[in-house]
């Protein structure tokens, strides 16, 4: 794990580590998002760090024999199935409930991953929802899907999801959101916007995205110059003044550095959601920071 990681695996295993600090570790996961590479690493990080000797914290130690066997890849509670050719079949879930049945090697947790889990074929997926629905004791199911719309409803519910969001989505995601907020009254921001932003994954992320959408447009209404935007795709010029912008990025920043030290996110979004208010009908008083106090 020397690589640099994107922020959404970096987030995805935060969450995880969540989990295992409270005990409350599923025993059934789809990881969706990202690439598979990235969906494979996070599965291997989850196996390592439940059959890990010493982890320090939610880190698997990296020494022990568990450790060393899934570095090597040849750890003997851990399955790891992909497809065959173009689909996930009915004899490998079969087997893999086989392995799944027995005990463990060595007295830890077996963890089985299914990539590319949206292929599996009817059959596979009926076997399948039979051990879903009741886990072998100290065994943990991942799938892992690219389109995990795919997968039958079924499936999908008896899984607890965990999205690693792309950069690219969620620099959309953030100037959409920026968007609607900017067209919206507060019966829509308390509403609709503001529930869909509490229930995102990585707040912060989008948050940050939001600020650079911002900042386009203040860029925009300052210079008309294309070229130093910087998401010139989708970008859609605003009616606010520059003075106006220039609050609404500070007030967002503000609130990324709040959700950063863990504050509450419903009322750093309540504090966004009025404080932009203030700022869209041009209420901004003379004391240009007032609504730092809030957050
Ligand atoms: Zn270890």
């Amino acid at each position: 794990m020397a690589t640099e990681k994107s922020p959404a695996f970096v987030n995805a295993r935060r969450q995880l580590q969540q989990a295992l600090k409270k005990g409350k570790v599923a025993h059934a996961y789809l990881f969706t998002g990202g690439d598979e590479e990235a969906r494979i690493e996070l599965a291997e990080y989850l196996a390592a760090v439940l059959n890990c000797r010493e982890p320090s914290g939610e880190e698997p130690c990296g020494c022990c024999r568990s450790c060393r066997q899934m570095a090597g890849g040849n750890h003997p509670d851990f399955h790891l199935v992909r497809p065959q050719g173009a689909t996930l079949k009915i004899e490998q879930i079969r087997e893999l409930e086989r392995r799944l049945a027995l005990r463990s090697f060595q007295g830890g947790a077996r963890v089985a991953v299914l990539a590319g889990a949206e292929t599996m074929t009817e059959a596979a997926a009926n076997c399948l929802l039979k051990t879903l629905e009741e886990p072998p004791q100290g065994a943990y199911l991942i799938l892992l899907a690219k389109r995990p719309d795919l997968l039958p409803a079924t499936i999908r519910s008896r899984c607890q999801e965990l999205h690693l969001k792309d950069e690219e989505e969620e620099a959309f995601a953030g100037i959409n959101y920026w968007q609607r907020l900017m067209g919206a009254d507060l019966r829509a921001m308390a509403q609709e916007i503001l529930p869909d932003l509490e229930k995102e994954e990585d707040l912060k992320g989008i948050l940050e995205a939001m600020s650079l959408a911002c900042r386009d447009q203040l860029v925009w209404q300052m210079t008309g110059t294309e070229k130093l935007l910087l998401r010139p795709e989708g970008f859609l010029p605003s009616s606010m003044t520059p003075r106006q912008l220039w609050h609404c990025y500070r007030l967002i920043q503000e609130c990324r550095a709040a959700v950063d030290h863990n504050g509450n996110r419903r009322l750093i979004l309540e504090a966004l959601m009025f404080n932009l208010l203030e700022i869209k009908t041009g209420e901004v008083r003379g004391d240009s920071y007032g609504y730092r106090r809030a957050l």
